[in-house]
Formats: C-alpha cells, sequence, structure tokens
C-alpha cells in the first residue's frame, strides 16, 4: 500500500455524509450516489440539549468543568463557539468524505440486503413464497418460540390500568390456587418484615429442574430477601436522567411498584450514585497517540465493564458470549452518528462453557408480546406480574414459577434461575416442535480425484474417522453415510447383513439419482462394522486413480438428495477447482494480480450454483462444511458460498500434503478431531432481539436470513461467532438501559429440542463522552472488519481500505471537536481508543485486506472468511498477534492452574525494536505459533529448552519443544500449552530462525513497521493526524 492509498479514491466533491444512520452504507459503492450534501439538519437534530440535565451520564467531565460536551451537542457551539479549540477541526465542513461506513439515510428503512451479505439475493427472496421463508418442508414449527406472539387475551387490559385488576383473589398460596396480586390495600402498607409467605410444598414441583452444577452456582447468589415491597411509589414525570425514585422504565401513568427484587427496580438509584461519584475515568484519559508508544497493556485487553449499578452488572451476560461495540448506548441516532463509531453485537452463542445452567419447564417464561424469555433484567412488579425488558409489557407470572426449585421456596419468581442468568439453556417442552428432533446424521463427501489422493489426506481422514468414530455426538439414532467423487459419483451401500460395503457408481452426473435410497445412510451402532470397513480400505480403493476430473456439484446435489429427509451434516472434501458438471469452476485468479497494489479482482463468486444449492441444503435442515486442501487455486470465493449460506464452516490448508507439508497435516488432523467431537446443534434458528427503539439490520456470519431477524442455522457448533449491526430507530430518552437477547433454539445430538439464551444489558447514555468512555476498540474493530469485508465485495477492496482508515478518522476527530475540552497539540485518543488505530492498521495489513504484498486470492478469500466466522477473542489474535519474549521468563505474576505454573510474559509491540538477536521470541497469531530464535540467543535457552548446543544445531522445520528436565523447559512449554487451552483449535507451533522459509510470515505480522507497501504505525498515526487537522 503507498501511501496514495490512503487517499480518497472518490472523494471528489464528496461531502462528509452525516450519517444519521449507520446501517446501509457499507453496501453501497461509495461511488453511487449516497454522496448526500450536508445536511443542515444534522446541526439542529438535538435542539437545546445543552440545557437539559446530565443525563445519566456516568463519568461526565461536563460536572468538573463547564458543560462541555453538552455544548457540543448544541448546534451553535459546534467548533465555532469561542469554547473550542481555534480552527483544529473547521467547524461546518467535516472532512471530505472519503469513504466511510456511516453514512446518511435518515429515518430510512436500513437499504438492505447487499450484494455481499448472507440475506439471499433479491431473486431468491423476493417473492414472499420462497421455499426457505416458511419451512413447509421441515414441519418444525417456531411459532412458539419464534414467531409473533398469540393474539393478546382479555387482561392485557392490565398494561393500562392505573390499579390492578379488580376482581384479584388473594388466596393463600398453600393452596395452590393464583397466589393472586397483592390487593389495593397492600401496596400502601410494607408487608411486614418477617420472612416471606410460607413456604409451600410442591410435590408436584416436577416440571422444574436444574443440573445439580447450576444449582451450586445458584446457591451462592446471596439476594436481599423480600423488601418492603409494593410500595406504592408515584411515577415521577421523569426528566431523561435518572432519579433516584424513579422506575428504570416509565409508561404511561401505570402505578409502580417497588420490585421485591434487586434488578431494575433499584438501577435508578444505584446509577444516580454513581452519577455522583463521576469524574473523568482512565477510559476517557486524553492519550497523544503520537507520543505515547507503548499502549498495549502487559497481557490480554480485557472489555470494557458496562457502566451498571453493581448488582445489575455481576448478573450481566459475560463478554466472552456477548459484546456490545458500545458498552454504553447513545441516547439518539444523531449521538450515536456524531460519534462516529459503529454500533453492533458480537456473538458467539454456542460457545462451549464451563457452567451452563440448563432447566426443565414445562413452561418457558416468555413475553406475550415480543416473545422476550424471562431474564434477569425484566423488572417485577409484584410477585404475580413482570415487565418485560424489551417491550415493556406487563406479563403474569405463572403460577409454577413461583416455586423455586433452587431454594425449594415458594413465592419467590425473581430468585428462580431464569432471573438469575444471564445465560441459560432450556430443555424446550414438546410445543417447540412438530416433528421428533432429528437424529445426528453425518455424511462425507470425499474427493478422491488423483489429485486428492496423491495429497494424501484421505489417509488422515478415515483414521481420524476410526479413531473417533465412538466420540461422534450423537445417540442410538445417528446416521452415517458416504460419498465420494472424480468425474463420477460414488455411494456406498453399507446396509446391515451385507458382507462387505457395497460402491455404486453413477456417471450420469447431469442427472444425480440415488441408487438405493435406503442403505446409503445407515444407522451407525448397527452398521459400525461395515463402516468400519469401509473407512480402512477407501484409502487403497483409489490409490492407482489416474481419474483427475472432479465433479463436485453432482456430488453435492447427490448429498443434498441423500439427506433431505433428515437434515444433518455434510462434510465435504475438496482439493481442486470443481471441472466437470453442474457448479463447474474456471480458473479466475492472475498470479501477476497477487500483489496488486489497488484492486483485487475475483472475490465474489463466479456462480450463484453453490449459493442456491446451500439455500436448498438450509431449507431441508442440511448445513455444509467445506474442508479445502489444495496448492492450486479452488475458487473459494464461488465454493464457500455452499458453507456460508447452510450455516457451515470452512476449513483451508493451502499446499496440504502428508509427506511435503507435515504441519498443515498436523493441524489438518487436530482440527478434524475437534471437528469430528465438538458439540453440535441441528435444525437451529437463532433470534436476536433488542430493547424497543433498536433494531438489528446486518447480520455476518454463515446462516440465512430466513425473515427479518430470524437466522436459519441447519447447524450450529461451538466455534462459530456471528455479528450484528444495530441502529437507533426511536430516541431512547426516557430509557435507562436496554438489552439485547440472544435466542437459539436447536436440537442437540442426543434428539433433545433446547434453548439457549443469553441476555446482555447495557446503560443508555447521553453525553458523547460517555459513549466514547464505553467504547470496546476489540468490538468494535471486530464490527468493521465485517463491514469491510462486505465493502471489499459489494465495492472493491480499495473502498474497504479507505473506509477502514476513515473510520479511525472519523472517530477520533468527533472525539476531538465534541468531547475534548482541552485544546492540546498531538493526536489525540481516549485511553480506551487508544489501541483503535493499531488494530486498524494491522487490519489494512492483514491478509484480507493487505495490497501491494503477494497474497493468493483464495488465501485472502479465507482470510475475509474467518473475519466473518471466527469469535471475537481469535479474531483479534489473527489479526494483531501477540508477541512474547520467552527466553527470559520468571514466575513473577505467574499462574496457577492445577499445580501448573504458568508463566507470563509481557505482551510486546509488534516491531523488529523488540526483538533482539540474543533473545528468543514466541508470537502467539491465532492458529499459529512462532517461536523465533534470536541468532545469538542464550546457549542456556539453547541447551535447556531446544536441547541442542549451538544456534546452528537448531533444525529446520522443527515443530515441537521437547520435553526436557529442566525449569525453563517447563516454564515454556507450561505457557505454549496455555495459549493452547484457551481456544477449540489447536494452534501449531513453527520454531524459526533466520533462514527459515517462515521468517517472511512472521515478519509480517509485526504490524509496526513499514514495509516496501505499507506505512508504519508511526506513519499511519502521522496520516490520520493530517486528516483529522485538515
Ligand atoms: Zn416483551
Amino acid at each position: 500500500m503507498s501511501s496514495s492509498g490512503f487517499a480518497s479514491q472518490n472523494g471528489a466533491g464528496a461531502t462528509y455524509a452525516n450519517g444519521l444512520s449507520q446501517n446501509p452504507v457499507a453496501l453501497y459503492p461509495s461511488n453511487q450516489g449516497y454522496m448526500t450534501p450536508p445536511q443542515p439538519g444534522y446541526l439542529n437534530a438535538m435542539p437545546a440539549k445543552a440545557p437539559t440535565p446530565p443525563a445519566p451520564s456516568c463519568y461526565n467531565p461536563s460536572r468538573q468543568q463547564p458543560s462541555p460536551v453538552a455544548m457540543s451537542q448544541h448546534p451553535l457551539s459546534l467548533p465555532s463557539s469561542p469554547n473550542h479549540r481555534p480552527a483544529l477541526v473547521p467547524p461546518a465542513h467535516t472532512p471530505p468524505l472519503t469513504n466511510s461506513f456511516y453514512q446518511q439515510h435518515p429515518q430510512q428503512p436500513p437499504r438492505w440486503p447487499p450484494p455481499a451479505v448472507n440475506h439471499a439475493s433479491p431473486a431468491l427472496i423476493s417473492t414472499p413464497q420462497q421455499p426457505y421463508s416458511t419451512g413447509t418442508s421441515t414441519p418444525l414449527v417456531f411459532q412458539n418460540t419464534m414467531q409473533s406472539p398469540a393474539p393478546l387475551p382479555p387482561y392485557s387490559a392490565l398494561n393500562n390500568t392505573h390499579m390492578p385488576a379488580p376482581a384479584l383473589n388473594i388466596v393463600a398460596p398453600h393452596t395452590h390456587h393464583s397466589f393472586g396480586k397483592p390487593p389495593a390495600a397492600l401496596r400502601g402498607t410494607p408487608p411486614p418484615s418477617g420472612p416471606p409467605p410460607p413456604l409451600v410444598t410442591h410435590n408436584d414441583a416436577g416440571p422444574y429442574s436444574a443440573q445439580p452444577g447450576a444449582m451450586n452456582r445458584l446457591m451462592g447468589t446471596a439476594y436481599p430477601s423480600l423488601q418492603p415491597a409494593y410500595q406504592s411509589v408515584p411515577t415521577p414525570q421523569k426528566p431523561p436522567h435518572m432519579q433516584p425514585a424513579a422506575q428504570p422504565y416509565s409508561t404511561a401513568a401505570a402505578p409502580q411498584y417497588q420490585q421485591p427484587t434487586v434488578s431494575a427496580a433499584q438501577l435508578g438509584p444505584s446509577l444516580a450514585a454513581l452519577n455522583l461519584q463521576s469524574q473523568m475515568p482512565e477510559a476517557l484519559r486524553v492519550v497523544n497517540l503520537l507520543q505515547e508508544r507503548s499502549l498495549l497493556p502487559p497481557g490480554a485487553v480485557t472489555p470494557p465493564t458496562p457502566c451498571l449499578p453493581q448488582d445489575l452488572q455481576r448478573l450481566n451476560c459475560s463478554p466472552e458470549v456477548f459484546r456490545c461495540t458500545l458498552t454504553s448506548i447513545p441516547q439518539t441516532q444523531t449521538l450515536l452518528n456524531k460519534a462516529k463509531l459503529p454500533l453492533g453485537l458480537l456473538l458467539h452463542p454456542f460457545k462451549d462453557l464451563s457452567q451452563l445452567p440448563v432447566v426443565t419447564s414445562s413452561t418457558i417464561v416468555r413475553c406475550r408480546s415480543c416473545r422476550t424469555y424471562i431474564n434477569p433484567f425484566v423488572s417485577f412488579l409484584d410477585q404475580r406480574r413482570w415487565k418485560c425488558n424489551l417491550c415493556y409489557r406487563v406479563n403474569d407470572v405463572p403460577e409454577e414459577f413461583m416455586y423455586n426449585p433452587v431454594s425449594r421456596s415458594y413465592g419467590e419468581p425473581h430468585k428462580r434461575p431464569e432471573v438469575q442468568n444471564a445465560t441459560i439453556e432450556f430443555i424446550a417442552p414438546s410445543e417447540y416442535m412438530l416433528r421428533p428432533p432429528q437424529p445426528a446424521v453425518y455424511l462425507f463427501v470425499l474427493d478422491v480425484s488423483h489429485n486428492a489422493v496423491e495429497t494424501g489426506y484421505l489417509d488422515v481422514v478415515c483414521q481420524s474417522l476410526l479413531d473417533n468414530l465412538n466420540s461422534l455426538p450423537g445417540d442410538a439414532r445417528t446416521k452415517i453415510g458416504f460419498i465420494t467423487f472424480d468425474s463420477t459419483i460414488h455411494f456406498y451401500n453399507l446396509q446391515e447383513g451385507l458382507s462387505q460395503p457395497q460402491m455404486l457408481i453413477v456417471s450420469d452426473i447431469e442427472d444425480v439419482f440415488l441408487p438405493t435410497p435406503d442403505s446409503l445412510l445407515v444407522n451407525l451402532s448397527e452398521c459400525k462394522e461395515l463402516v468400519q470397513d469401509l473407512l480402512r480400505s477407501l484409502p487403497q480403493m483409489f490409490s492407482k486413480t489416474m481419474e483427475t476430473q472432479s465433479a463436485l456439484g453432482p456430488a453435492l446435489q447427490g448429498a443434498f438428495k441423500l439427506l433431505s429427509p433428515t437434515g444433518g451434516r455434510v462434510s465435504v472434501f475438496q482439493t481442486q477447482l470443481p471441472a466437470v458438471g453442474a457448479g463447474a469452476l474456471k480458473p479466475r485468479e492472475e498470479p501477476s494480480q497477487r500483489a496488486a497494489v489497488k484492486d483485487v479482482q475475483h472475490l465474489s463468486p463466479a456462480t450463484d450454483f453453490y449459493k442456491k444449492l446451500a439455500l436448498d441444503c438450509s431449507g431441508q435442515q442440511i448445513a455444509v462444511d467445506l474442508f479445502l486442501l489444495s496448492a492450486q487455486y479452488c475458487d473459494l470465493a464461488s465454493l464457500g458460498c455452499i458453507s456460508r449460506y447452510s450455516a457451515g464452516c470452512v476449513y483451508y490448508y493451502p499446499s496440504y500434503h502428508n509427506h511435503h507439508n507435515p504441519s498443515q497435516t498436523e493441524r489438518f488432523q487436530k482440527d478434524f478431531k475437534r471437528y469430528l467431537t465438538r458439540k453440535i446443534g441441528f435444525e437451529a434458528v437463532m433470534r436476536i432481539r433488542c430493547t424497543k427503539g433498536l433494531s438489528i439490520h446486518t447480520f455476518h456470519g454463515n446462516f440465512f436470513v430466513r425473515s427479518t431477524d430470524l437466522l436459519s442455522l441447519p447447524n450450529v457448533n461451538p466455534d462459530a461467532g456471528f455479528a450484528v449491526q444495530m441502529s437507533i430507530e426511536e430516541n431512547l430518552l426516557d430509557m435507562q438501559v436496554v438489552s439485547f437477547q440472544a435466542a437459539l433454539l436447536y436440537t442437540s445430538s442426543k434428539g433433545e429440542r433446547r434453548i439457549r439464551v443469553h441476555t446482555l444489558c447495557l446503560p443508555v447514555v447521553s453525553s458523547l463522552s460517555d459513549i466514547f468512555a464505553g467504547a470496546d476498540v476489540q468490538a468494535v474493530t471486530a464490527l468493521l472488519a465485517s463491514m469491510a469485508v462486505d465493502r471489499s465485495v459489494s465495492a472493491s477492496l480499495s473502498d474497504a481500505r479507505d473506509a477502514l482508515t476513515n473510520a479511525a478518522i472519523d472517530s477520533l476527530t468527533s472525539y476531538r471537536t465534541s468531547v475534548l475540552t482541552i485544546q492540546q497539540p498531538g493526536l489525540l485518543s481516549p485511553a480506551c481508543l487508544c489501541l483503535f488505530p493499531l488494530y486498524i492498521l494491522a487490519l489494512l495489513k492483514y491478509k484480507a485486506f493487505r495490497t501491494g504484498t503477494s497474497a493468493r486470492l483464495d488465501e485472502r478469500v479465507f482470510a475475509m472468511c474467518q473475519l466473518k466466522y471466527q469469535p471475537l477473542a481469535y479474531l483479534m489474535l489473527m489479526v494483531h498477534p501477540a508477541l512474547y519474549r520467552v527466553d527470559n521468563m520468571t514466575d513473577e505474576g505467574a499462574l496457577n492452574i492445577n499445580e501448573r505454573t504458568v508463566p507470563q510474559p509481557r505482551v510486546l509491540q509488534l516491531t523488529v525494536e523488540k526483538l533482539s538477536g540474543d533473545g528468543a521470541f514466541l508470537m502467539d497469531h491465532g492458529t499459529v505459533l512462532y517461536l523465533w530464535i534470536g541468532r545469538n540467543c542464550s546457549p542456556t535457552f539453547l541447551t535447556q529448552v531446544l536441547g541442542v548446543q549451538s544456534y546452528a544445531a537448531v533444525p529446520q522445520n522443527m515443530k515441537q519443544l521437547p520435553e526436557l528436565d529442566t525449569t525453563e523447559s517447563s516454564r515454556i512449554r507450561a505457557f505454549i500449552d496455555w495459549l493452547r487451552e484457551q481456544r477449540p483449535f489447536y494452534p501449531i507451533l513453527h520454531i524459526i530462525k533466520d533462514e527459515s522459509e517462515l521468517k517472511a510470515e512472521f515478519m509480517h505480522n509485526m504490524t509496526e513497521d513499514r514495509t516496501e507497501s505499507a506505512l508504519s504505525y508511526y506513519e499511519f498515526l502521522l496520516h490520520l493526524q493530517q486528516q483529522i487537522s485538515k
């Protein structure tokens, strides 16, 4: 990338669209006419905000200083205000628009779908009758879970009455009738402070059970017992900021009851208290990026903690599962636009969790109106009614919810596990399914052309399957099948009773049919011996093949036919460009363009065959996972669609060869073992809901968007990440908090219908400084990366690169002009965003977006797939690896895990300045670890860790550390093991010297250094500063 690469590609005359809405922008090539002229309305959009009292600002510097933030929101006080720095940024004209993710679409519905997202293309989704929208062929019913609610029963009138319905009976709880709502009389009088209502021994408490582990965990949480409750609190006419006595959610004059729990009802006071102690938090400390160089924290970058009262935050969803780019949500879209930061969620919904409360209940309590699952952030108006935190509807508490199986007590609905855990899993009752849950079904589709057999991959696959056949997730119903293909398709009859597997060749690839439909997919436990026979003989069966062609498309069509009746998982192994039959592709990559300075062609699919087939698969609950093992160009941009739209996953092993590339083989073996044995969910759907006023408009990841917010996931696995973008459709003025809920309904491999629910609660703020203070720089980076992938495909790579750079420029400009009160020179950033420019630069140098450096097209496309698919933590390591010096580690600050001491060396900046010839450095790049040995590395390290006498004796292609009985050896091995344990995949280790081929890869990750085609970090900062000062 030359420095001109940053220059606007299309900027002439373009103005900075103010971006009232962030959404759709990313979709349109920047030169397609959304260069809206500056909107005068922009500055006036927040009339007279300044005079209003400070909003629920967690740390509002305006308390100490003359309200700079509020003033900056005022139309008249923008840069021309005398309070502002003179002319750092000219007031009315914001920097010329080069290319931004944030553009202006005021009050328009999101213009979606773009070409690049996972919606079906317009042609596929334009008709309402399109087959996937209703799942006609799949009689699973989602009404109960995911669809619009049933008509409201008459008592919905309760919502708006000032008093509880008159005819409420007060019934002693032990009668087991309706517990009734507290009578009006009670509301004025605090109940006796004695024990809660008598416990009822419910012998029929059966419907509910929690896992023992969950119980223990739940029991530990100490909630205050019932407080003097049901006090009538007059509804204050709330200003938008907090009032101690205010209920968090105001509804029209409904009587508010102090909630007998700590949750949302006490929010007001707690937040108000926080407000009082407001001070400039560390997150807002002003950092001059040009001066402070060591910005990386010594260890992992931790996500910001939402500024919520402690008791609420304690219940909040783990950031490992659910994160928001902004942990303080802006009150209005206008405010969000001013911050120039993207608003979105990052999810890792099916992550392997060590503790997951699981409940079985015949009644899953959900909002009657919006179908939100009851969660820790709802409010209980009284024991019998709860108010939804997403739509604010008041719901009844069902009778059986009154019993708390954890405390075995009655009358404490707020202590139920559903209200105590932001992540919880339900075993769904029968109304969540229409047909019996499908069995686990696995189909392996194997390339057996000459090219494929020559790589030796078949041995690895078959051996791995043999080793793990008993560990495949499933039960007695589990089915398995195999298809192999070259220029023809081969099915295998594995029916019980046969003496050996029977191969059936279908050579008519124009119209693939199933030769014996009933015996190709067999029960694993009944036919295990035949399956094992087949796996033992497969590698030899094709060892002498001279067939070079690959009919992948027809093989996939066969797989689709075979799995259509049940749904399931297809694992496809492909080693070359498919050349015959449907879906045949032609080489598109021009090696001469690998180092293109500007744009890269062919990032989008060459045919819609794979996407269409994927959508057919999705409709039949089939996911297709693609393993691409190849030295040649395979057109992943086209092939990848088969996984992307069917919610599958893609693995890519460039230059795979059992003998020539043993480290790839090792990685493939480890990945494949994980793949075979990890948890899997079938026929899944995920819905993400958010509090009224917020709207989700763009999804990133592998799935098909079945309806506006329902993601169809024929399979879901614990290693898949998702991201969504959001906008603020209605101002959140009355709200102190908002919530987001992701509900994943799936069939477990044991045939249970389960629902995993995650709920995240975040505060709403009204000042720019609070928004900045809550910015989660890693989440922001990850979301921008996904947006940039879309932009690369829908517009161009250079467009996406510009937009990334502009994202940094825009947000720092906004911070400078609207948040900072004290003028100072330099490139200024709030501490919480100080890594933002570094991460953006790392993205620009990442394989997906780099220019000027040779990158194979498939590798680039795969890097893009990873950005959209990997959960945040792994994604960040791929983009910005962690570098450690490991030859001088000590036990200082070490962790002690299972009586193992794990040293914690400091994370170093990614620059050769940090390397020294007398040391050894470990780089954690997510899927790969590099251990670079300096030429003058200490003899102690060489002998005690590597087991060699000299630098020259370090073997080339060393992949493992010998297990030496020395302190140094066990220290570094403990550290590497610990790093590996942090992730579900297995990063391979390369021990490299200066002479190693991989040295270039290692050095390429030195993000902060200059290369022939890319700026150094410091140059990049200067570029940003120059743009900001324009
Ligand atoms: Zn609701």
